[in-house]
């Protein structure tokens, strides 16, 4: 059994929108990753997945709740203490071009992590370091003496990868990593985080909005909808028997080649756009896009149930709606 590096516990965040108003950025979530873990935040633009991730980072102050890094609650560590803690908590970015200095080297970049949290290496063990990640993220050997802007998108995410991977943190968090790459470029890094996770044992914390990615990397899978929590659960369980109507929207939305599915697969995308965070809906905040909706999911909000394989859901209907009624 492995330890929880992670844990976040009732975790709220809400943003002040003016006169009196505020926007449920975040509500309630609640999640535990372990040691070598990769977890998928999925869900659609607004959904809360980047300030679940910023929030975790201490980039953004929770409303309530609490978020714990191996046994210690970082809002509650010393500024010292965090800054030792960020060495095992790295991110990567979704613009590559733009989470990169321009005005640095390559060589640097990828460096800067090292001369921070590595003061017993010197110049030569540090270019020793960073000269096998470059090779290791596959850049050309010359990369290290270059310029951001002299490389491709797909180039610069792999420089920010060797930059969060090249002190081997215990959990890489990524946000949306990909969706600013070309599709075919978007597989590569994708089979390089993989490879990277499995060789350093880190967890992954991986956000997308693309369920076919996350399925490849992440063993489970957390669906959030207006800042709450959906399902949570084993990636392939939930492929395979989705229980939350939004989940299963989700996954019925994923583009598939083949022109007869197609267009089936495409009549159960949802319609229209999530509700505004400004003003949720009452009950279950998906209630207004959900084809299952009955009264009283607008008079309750759905209570967290496990199954008995651990899988957690907020529907107040999942046991009786079956796959085939979906
Ligand atoms: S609680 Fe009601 S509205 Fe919400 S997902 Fe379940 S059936 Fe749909």
């Amino acid at each position: 059994m492995t330890n929880a590096l992670l844990r976040v516990v009732g975790l709220r965040v809400r943003f002040a929108a003016g006169r009196g108003a505020s926007v449920h950025a975040l509500d309630g979530v609640d999640l535990e990753l372990r040691e070598g873990e990769a977890l998928g935040v999925v869900g659609e633009s607004g959904c809360g997945k980047s300030t679940l991730v910023r929030a975790i980072l201490q980039l953004v102050r929770p409303t309530s709740g609490t978020v714990v890094w191996l046994g210690r609650a970082l809002d509650e560590m010393p500024a010292r203490e965090l800054r030792s803690a960020r060495r095992d908590l790295q991110i990567v970015f979704q613009d590559p071009l733009a989470s990169l200095d321009p005005r640095m080297t390559v060589g640097e970049i990828v460096a800067e992590p090292l001369r921070i949290h590595r003061p017993d290496l010197n110049a030569e063990a540090r270019r020793r370091e960073v000269h096998q990640m470059l090779a290791r993220v596959g850049l050309p050997p010359d990369a290290a003496a270059r310029y951001p802007h002299q490389f491709s998108g797909g180039q610069c995410q792999r420089i920010g990868i060797a930059r969060a991977m090249i002190l081997r943190p215990k959990l890489l968090v990524c946000d949306e990593p990909v969706s600013a790459l070309d599709v075919s470029v978007q597989a590569q890094i994708i089979e390089l985080l993989h490879d990277l996770k499995r060789e350093c044992g880190t967890a992954l914390l991986f956000v997308s909005h693309n369920l076919a990615v996350v399925r490849r990397l992440c063993e489970r899978l957390l669906v959030l909808y207006l800042g709450r929590m959906m399902e949570l659960g084993p990636t392939d369980a939930i492929y395979a028997d989705p229980r939350h109507p939004y989940t299963r929207a989700l996954l019925e939305a994923i583009p598939v080649p083949d022109p007869d599915v197609q267009p089936a697969r495409l009549s159960h995308v949802l319609p229209g756009e999530p509700p505004s965070p400004l003003s949720p809906p009452s009950g279950c905040v998906f209630r207004t896009r959900c084809p299952h909706a009955v009264e009283v999911c607008a008079r309750q909000v759905p209570s967290w149930e496990t199954d008995s394989a651990g899988r957690g859901i907020a529907c107040v209907r999942w046991r009786e709606i079956g796959p085939e009624s979906a």
